[in-house]
């Protein structure tokens, strides 16, 4: 039997109303802050996020789903997203029309990572995006976007962790000081660390070894060594967070995974989700649209995962949504009347009703099973005399009441009678 690919999940008809709920949650934020949706392809030129993310950071060195195509071009799976908007954001000049541009999306991602509960190799993430702006104010909105998100869904146990990463120059001399506060420990360092040391310093504080993080103890903090203007943005992003009522911690290891980040970088953790506890990740990107050839674009995003939201709402159990229920089940008492029944259906589903019935020329009882399966709101029973006289008994399945209704004012009627 073939199955779905390790890291890969189908999402299930029992599964989708959780699904439906959470992105009418977030087009509805995104919408109440006047964020556009943008949908860019799945797969992208491998150089894409090498020169974005960065060729030494985890997701492009070790978790790329990269092949050739037949014309032998390098195509990535998109492993995240803002390459890619900021790639369509230069290809359509898009800072041209607007100064500012609030973008937001909903889409599959790719990363061949070790599959464990809430880590996938496909997986989906909502974000957005806001360019064209170095104005702290930014920053906040968009943690405030993923923040409300999550309390609208009912969240609860939720940190909000910021950092500052300031700009390049400030970020070399202080790698400095850290490369000399860890030479003599080097050696104790783990394997990754090692190597972190040398192609990536600052992501030894994302260390998960515990002897790690004891050999980190008093190292020099990048929050500390900040050039002035990064320290005055954060001040601004930490006073308007405080302003809109957003609690936060501040990290000064938070550091993330991607080379792309400059200034505030941000967090949103929950402790109901186990060791994937990251619900979001996001920062500033100043220097990105520069770095790929467009015009420089001061920038601003997050990315959060929906599978391991949906994961930490289940383990809070914060919201709940009904199944989906029909309008009208169509039960038909006569066999001959088959075509008929058809027939009042695609009526009334024309007229934007939820009808369905029986296709399988099943018994009344069975109709009546399948009926009550499906939630229906009405069922109307079509056949016998009242057929002869153009007429259908028509049942309230809430309240029981059963009553004749003409068969040709079947849909103002069913209307009427689901507006009270
Ligand atoms: P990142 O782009 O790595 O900062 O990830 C942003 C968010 O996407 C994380 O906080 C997670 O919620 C989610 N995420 C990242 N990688 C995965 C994965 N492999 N499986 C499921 N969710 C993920």
């Amino acid at each position: 039997m073939i199955k779905a690919i390790r890291g890969t999940k189908d999402i299930l008809p029992s599964e989708i109303s959780r699904w439906h709920y959470l992105e009418n949650i977030i087009k509805q934020i995104f919408s109440n802050f006047n964020y556009k949706e943008i949908r860019t392809p799945v797969f992208e030129e491998t150089t894409l996020f090498g020169r974005s993310i960065g060729e030494e950071t985890d997701i492009v060195s070790k978790e790329m789903y990269t092949f050739k195509d037949k014309g032998d071009t390098s195509i990535t799976l998109k492993p995240e997203m803002t390459a890619g908007v900021v790639r369509a954001f230069i290809e359509h000049s898009l800072g041209g029309q607007q100064p500012l541009i609030k973008l937001y999306y909903i889409s599959p991602m790719f990363r061949q990572e070790r599959p464990q509960a809430g880590r996938l190799r496909q997986f989906h993430q909502f974000g957005g995006e806001a360019l064209g702006s170095s104005s702290p104010v930014l920053d906040a909105e968009l943690i405030q976007i993923s923040y409300d998100i999550l309390k609208s869904l009912g969240l609860k146990d939720l940190t909000v962790k910021i950092n500052s990463l300031g700009v390049p120059e400030s970020r070399e001399d202080y790698k400095k000081l850290l490369r000399e506060f860890l030479l003599n420990k080097k050696d104790k360092l783990s394997e990754d660390s090692r190597k972190r040391f040398d192609t990536n310093i600052l992501r030894i504080f994302d260390s998960k070894i515990e002897s790690d993080q004891e050999l980190l103890k008093g190292a020099p903090l990048l929050i500390d060594n900040l050039d002035g203007e990064s320290e005055n943005h954060f001040e601004v992003v930490k006073e308007y967070l405080d302003k809109i009522s957003i609690p936060f911690e501040i990290d000064p290891k938070l550091v993330r995974g991607l080379d792309y980040y400059t200034k505030t970088t941000f967090e949103i953790i929950s402790k109901k989700v186990g060791s994937q506890s990251a619900l979001v990740g996001g920062g500033r990107y100043d220097l990105l649209a520069e770095q790929l050839g467009g015009k420089p674009t001061p920038a601003v995003g997050f990315a959060s995962g929906m599978e391991r939201i949906l994961l930490a709402c289940e383990s809070e159990n914060s919201f709940s949504v009904k199944d989906d229920n029909i309008d009208v089940y169509i039960v038909r008492i006569d066999e001959e009347l088959e075509m008929f029944v058809s027939e009042t259906a695609s009526k009334l589903r024309r007229s934007g009703l939820k009808a369905d019935y029986d296709y399988l020329k099943r018994s009344v009882k069975a109709q009546m099973r399948e009926a009550n399966k499906s939630n229906a709101k009405f069922v109307l029973f079509i056949g016998g005399e009242e057929y002869k006289n153009k007429m259908a008994n028509l049942k309230n399945m809430e309240t029981g009441e059963q009553r004749s209704v003409q068969l040709d004012k079947l849909d103002t009627v069913l209307i009427n009678s689901l507006k009270r």
